[in-house]
């Protein structure tokens, strides 16, 4: 049985006073209650803030990207030592914000993870078609190509350290989320990918998180898939109920 995650992105939202009170609301809500593994992924800015408030508690905290490069002369980068010294354990890669508005190519996602994992962060590698993709019937050729280009530079061992997190991006903060049925075929695809490359014991223990719009109300019709291993949460994990409930409801 693969344990749940449920992971919050908050992209470039939340000063230092808006993580404090987020994590003085979230908190008690969630507290007691180990149901899934919880993570937070604050800008880089309230990282430290974020690691303080969640001090004594099972949440996580993640980079939301990270340089493909351990230092250098890289105005306004932030390598993977930095992240794991500032608190990080986990760190997303290759969101498709990161590949859309700022050009990350697949090779990127590659040399990124590498580079994560050898920090001793767990990764949250992001793939998913956009629309046209989709109606142009090229989802698993897309999914296929993002795999290749990405985990498959992985070694089976580094490969068993990542997750994954399926987020088709016609679905992420458009309020339209993948159907059940629709998200689990993806991850079913994922999985058989993980399978040939790596092999079948990589793939079943591999855990493959939801990403586009998920809401406390919609949750329940997901997680019912269990090609489903939990969510990556932008929108609703701003909201300290919002998230406690997805969290609560894994
Ligand atoms: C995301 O940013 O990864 C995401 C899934 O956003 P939202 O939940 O707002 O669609």
């Amino acid at each position: 049985m693969r344990r749940r995650v449920i992971a919050g992105n908050w992209k470039m939202y939340k000063t230092l006073t808006d993580t404090r009170a987020f994590f003085s609301s979230f908190l008690p809500l969630v507290a007691g209650a180990k149901p899934c593994d919880m993570v937070v992924a604050p800008p880089f800015t309230a990282i430290s803030t974020a690691v303080e408030a969640v001090k004594g508690s099972s949440i996580a905290i993640a980079g939301q990207n990270v340089s493909w490069s351990q230092e250098g002369a890289f105005t306004g980068e932030v390598s993977a030592p930095m992240l794991a010294e500032a608190g990080c354990r986990y760190v997303i890669i290759g969101h498709s914000e990161r590949r859309q508005l700022f050009r990350e190519t697949d090779d990127n996602v590659a040399k990124k993870t590498l580079m994560a994992l050898a920090s001793g962060l767990t990764p949250i590698v992001c793939l998913g078609e956009t629309q046209e993709d989709r109606d142009a019937g090229l989802t698993e050729e897309v999914l296929s190509r993002q795999f290749s280009g990405g985990p498959c530079a992985l070694t089976p061992e580094e490969f068993s350290r990542i997750l994954m997190a399926y987020e088709p991006v016609w679905a992420i903060g458009t309020g339209r989320t993948a159907t059940p049925e629709i998200a689990a075929a993806a991850h079913r695809f994922l999985r058989r990918c993980a399978g040939e490359k790596f092999s079948i014991r990589h793939a079943s223990a591999l855990r493959i998180l939801y990403g586009g719009s998920v809401k406390p109300d919609n949750i329940r019709g997901l997680m019912a898939q269990e090609e489903l291993d939990g969510a990556l949460v932008g929108g609703a994990s701003l909201d300290p109920e919002s998230f406690a409930a997805l969290v609560n409801f894994a």
